[in-house]
């Protein structure tokens, strides 16, 4: 059981803090200084735990967003927005992101995503994807045509900060090479397990050709954000309004 805080601090713990300064689209202009909240929920269903919304908290959440005039963006198109393309953004998006594959994704928050007209984001974890209650291949490709998008959460969710240059490796090729042959597309964005990286994390991930990397650091994104320490804002079951829970980074 965490609040908060605590997940703060959890994050401040598990992530090397770095001091990268490659600062991206420094150009002037309205786009680049747009500020794009990606929201980060974990679980949709009736589990306990403050890291699971129930399915009519979510429905609510996305009732909150649409009624302000967010509209949920692809990682497609925020990879692109990212790389200071020409990409037509909606006036107020958003990015909604799920980490670590439960089959709760499909089975609860994809129809509710539907319902709303949104689309979302979500980061796998391949060694787990034949595992009861974790999304199937078939789940996965399904979903894909239904607009929704994927990224890797690692092989087998180990602290990327914690691991040799190798092993990093083969975490994320190995996870991309899979998520890239049940797509068939390609794959090039990461979110950190349990928000943990380092410098080799990164020098890993650019290597291996992956565009992006999503951190637990909580904050927005912008073209002035590093490309690999993307901010992410948690969701807890215990928010009670998501809107207010915006705010408080914008
Ligand atoms: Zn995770």
């Amino acid at each position: 059981m965490i609040n908060r805080r605590q997940f703060i601090k959890l994050c401040a713990c598990s992530v090397t803090v770095i001091g990268i300064s490659q600062i991206w689209g420094l150009s002037g202009g309205s786009a680049a200084d747009r500020e794009i909240p990606i929201l980060l929920y974990h679980r949709v269903g009736y589990t306990s735990g403050h890291l699971s919304v129930s399915p009519e908290r979510f429905a609510n959440d996305l009732q909150l967003l649409r009624g302000k005039g967010y509209k949920a963006i692809t990682l497609e198109q925020f990879q692109s927005f990212l790389l200071n393309k020409n990409t037509d953004l909606p006036e107020k998006p958003i990015l909604i992101t799920f980490d670590d594959g439960y089959l709760d994704n499909y089975e609860y928050a994809y129809p509710i995503l539907k319902r709303y007209g949104m689309v979302a984001s979500f980061f796998i974890i391949t060694s787990m994807l034949w595992d009861k209650g974790r999304l199937s291949p078939e789940h996965i490709r399904e979903m894909a045509s239904g607009g929704m998008s994927f990224g890797s959460h690692t092989v087998s969710h180990r602290q990327l900060g914690k691991l040799t240059s190798d092993e990093i490796s083969e975490e994320l090729n190995s996870s991309r090479a899979t998520l890239e042959s049940i797509l068939g597309s390609s794959v090039q964005t990461i979110a950190y397990p349990r928000g943990s990286y380092s410098l080799e994390t990164i020098k890993e991930a650019k290597g291996s050709g992956y565009l992006a990397g999503f951190t637990t650091n909580q904050g927005t994104c912008s073209r002035r954000s590093t490309l690999f320490e993307l901010n992410r804002i948690p969701v807890f079951d215990y928010d009670r309004n998501i809107l207010e829970v915006i705010a408080r980074y914008t």
